[in-house]
């Protein structure tokens, strides 16, 4: 049962009817959609066909170029796919941020972007996805969720990403610097009630409230960072006009920003609301009208120069001639990107980025940046996790297709058999690298991350 005064504080915003909202809560049906990965799921998908998730263009989500609904559930933890970055498992309503990019930002080259409130790293991997030219920061202030959006940033493989672990406040020392930041804020969680019903439960008005006084402080923290110009999209899984409208007038009455209006198909079945104070323009998703969860998203241009600083950098590690000399003999490609060192492990960026990475460095408290490719061993090279599932070029390592049992059994870090040459070797399934092993003469040790094993039989 939905609560009493959260229906009645929908009765007069646009879209809302009681009725049907009602039943589709009570009906018990669950939409399922995944966002699948360019970079990793191109079109040849027939090596995915009776291996994955089936996807077809007649179950696309409309509004977003990669995302799909599955006809059903499968128990994504068993698919080795979705470990090896393939796809996100992402609610469908959510997905519409790629489509105000593509109307919004459609020319993304070069674009800075931040995503402050990031965890899992549903935006962020589709923010990498959007601006696979440009360098995107994924921002989360929780330590141990900013752990989880570190593993899916992993798995997705992007190397323009870095992920940091800091307060919204500690962004307004990168003044004018990122061309978008997107706030999905922490929200009371109505939009949420038919996937988790424990929700409910946890819904009060004094949490509406509570809600909107954080949102109304996040974006004022990370307004400074944003150029002139720069693009604000604003979006939360509420449905409270405080938490969305009050938050877009709040927002026009203390900044120059200026709302931005996007193109719907009356098919879509989105609702445009206007906010009653100042027009501004949010889009609202309702469940008993379209196939996703509750969602609401917004976005502004920011018509304003916060006042200048100047941005310092941090200079960083790197390694020795000789070290870079065994990195490149092992990995012959690091000699295209710039390489840094952090912890005695040697991260690769592409070099157009390491001049925000030293400025970024010095701000703030950076998780993962660019690709880890190993430690330095005497003369050898330990491989790191995120080098076998980066998306970049790995030609040059020897990689053991695996059939789904011991690709699942190198998933959850047992002993796998193999006839293979002996040194370090990907294992992969469906062509997509899972991780690496050790093959010795007399034993194959398995090098997937403990802390990512399976745990699931
Ligand atoms: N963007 C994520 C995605 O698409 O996967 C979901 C983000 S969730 C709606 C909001 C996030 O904000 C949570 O990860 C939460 O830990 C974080 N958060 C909580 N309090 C915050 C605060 N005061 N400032 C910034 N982020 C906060």
């Amino acid at each position: 049962m939905l609560p009493a005064s959260f229906l009645s504080s929908l009765q007069n915003v646009k879209g809302f009817n009681n009725n049907s909202f009602e039943a589709i809560h009570a009906s018990g049906e669950q939409v399922t959609s995944i966002r699948i990965n360019p970079a990793k799921w191109t079109l040849d998908t027939n090596r995915f066909l009776n291996n994955s998730v089936s996807i077809s263009p007649e179950n696309a989500v409309p509004w977003c170029k990669h995302g799909y609904y599955l006809p059903e559930r499968p128990s994504f933890t068993l698919d080795p796919l979705l470990h090896a970055g393939a796809y996100y498992v992402q609610e469908a309503s959510s997905m519409f941020l790629w489509q105000m990019l593509e109307q919004l930002i459609p020319s993304t080259t070069n674009k800075k972007v931040l995503d402050i409130a990031a965890a899992p790293g549903g935006k962020s991997t589709l923010l990498a996805s959007y601006f696979s030219d440009g360098l995107v920061i994924a921002n989360e202030v929780i330590k141990a969720r900013a752990a989880v959006l570190v593993e899916n940033c992993t798995k997705w493989g992007s190397n323009h990403v870095i992920v940091t672990n800091n307060d919204p406040a500690h962004f307004q020392s990168l003044k004018n610097y990122f061309d978008l930041i997107v706030i999905d804020a922490p929200c009371s969680g109505s939009g949420l009630f038919r996937k988790d019903s424990t929700a409910i439960n946890e819904w009060s008005a004094e949490n509406v409230k509570l809600c909107s006084l954080r949102q109304q402080r996040i974006v004022a923290d990370v307004l400074p960072a944003l150029k002139k110009d720069g693009i604000l999209i604003y979006s939360t899984c509420s449905y409270s006009p405080q938490e969305n409208e009050d938050i877009l007038d709040w927002m026009i009455e203390n900044y120059q920003l200026s709302s931005m209006a996007c193109n719907l198909l009356p098919e879509w079945n989105i609702v445009e609301n206007i906010s009653t104070k100042h027009g501004a323009t949010g889009y609202r998703f309702y469940p008993d009208k379209l196939k996703g969860e509750g969602f609401f998203i917004a976005a502004f241009k920011k018509d304003f120069l916060s006042e200048n600083a100047y941005l310092k950098e941090q200079e960083l590690a790197y390694p020795s001639k000789k070290e870079l000399q065994v990195l490149q003999s092992f990995y012959p490609y690091a000699e295209h990107g710039a390489i840094f060192k952090q912890n005695n492990l040697y991260r690769l960026i592409n070099k157009e980025w390491m001049h925000d990475l030293k400025l970024i460095a010095k701000h703030l408290y950076i998780k993962k940046a660019g690709t880890e490719i190993g430690a330095i061993k005497n003369t050898d090279v330990i491989p790191s996790h995120e080098l076998a599932v980066s998306t970049l070029p790995l030609e040059n390592f020897t990689a053991i297709e695996t059939d789904k049992e011991t690709a699942l059994r190198y998933l959850r870090k047992k002993e796998i058999t193999l006839s293979s040459n002996t040194g370090w070797q990907l294992i992969q399934f469906c062509e997509l690298p899972l991780g690496w092993v050790k093959v010795l003469p007399n034993r194959i040790n398995n090098y997937y991350p403990s802390e990512w094993r399976i745990l699931k039989d």
